[in-house]
């Protein structure tokens, strides 16, 4: 029934995007270097999922935010870009988008590998609540575009991908059932791969060469050493925004992303080929 009803309230939403409106969306899109080499099909459909995201969430600016149509426009379609395939349901229920000029200070609470609660207050450019909205940090956004590795936009709605399964961030999304088994082999140990290369080079004299070898070998970004949620969220930015990393750190778990997702970034990105003191480990 759930579905029935978002399928009806978004055909209602796409009569309201005419042509004009769809080629002030296109200008968007071709301008966003991270969706070069979707096909003409998937341009459509990404954006009329942005489309729908938009008007589907609101854009809340705070702490005297400037938020523009561009900036909207550019969050709802890369917003769409990790579900192209999967469609808008698959975030789950959430309705805001709170919008900060710059990182922001939030307190947070979490319980140690020992069952002791910490508490701590962390700046942070972004946050996804588990039951409520997304926070970005507009400052971010406009490193947020291109094939580097970051992307704000796709790491938090890559915790409410994550969420839509129980409610709860951990690093298990609403798989098909065919893919739940190789998840449980493939993306624990990739896992404690990354927090055991991360602890190496943590280990290492800051700014030796070894420790640089150590960080440049992690490949994707060392955040993803804090849980199992932060790195799920880390490997779907790395998926759309540097495959190539992900493929070399973590090739089966790149594999299953792309079946999950129904996409395969690696096609599409600009390639280039790791340094040769890289590549075996
Ligand atoms: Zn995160």
């Amino acid at each position: 029934m759930f579905t029935f009803f978002s399928n009806w309230r978004r055909q209602r939403l796409l009569t309201r995007f005419d042509s004009e409106r769809r080629a002030r969306w296109q200008q968007n899109l071709d301008a966003l270097p991270i969706l070069d080499g979707l096909s003409q099909q998937e341009q459509i459909r990404l954006l009329e999922l942005g489309w729908c995201f938009l008007h589907g969430k609101r854009f809340t600016p705070v702490m005297d935010a400037e938020l523009t149509d561009d900036h909207c426009i550019d969050i709802a379609l890369m917003a769409a870009l990790p579900v192209l395939n999967l469609g808008l349901d698959a975030y789950g229920v959430f309705y805001e988008l709170l919008i900060y000029p710059e990182e922001f200070v939030t307190d947070l609470q979490f319980v140690d590998a020992n069952g002791v609660e910490h508490q701590s207050r962390e700046e942070l450019s972004g946050e996804a609540w588990e039951q409520g909205p997304v926070l970005l940090s507009q400052s971010k956004l406009a490193d947020s575009r291109h094939w580097n590795g970051y992307n704000l936009v796709i790491h938090e709605l890559a915790h409410k991908l994550d969420m839509a399964n129980g409610g709860i961030a951990d690093g298990l999304p609403a798989l098909p059932v065919p893919l739940q088994s190789d998840w449980l082999q493939v993306f624990p140990k990739a896992f404690a791969n990354h927090c055991r290369q991360a602890e190496l080079a943590l280990s290492l004299p800051e700014g030796s060469a070894e420790a640089n070898l150590a960080w440049d070998r992690l490949w994707i970004d060392p955040y993803g050493a804090e849980n199992q949620a932060e790195f799920f969220a880390v490997c779907v930015e790395a998926f759309f925004t540097d495959p190539i990393a992900l493929n070399l750190a973590y090739p089966p778990l790149y594999h299953l992303l792309g079946q999950f997702l129904g996409q395969n970034p690696l096609a599409r990105a600009p390639q280039w080929q790791p340094l040769p003191h890289l590549r075996c480990q």
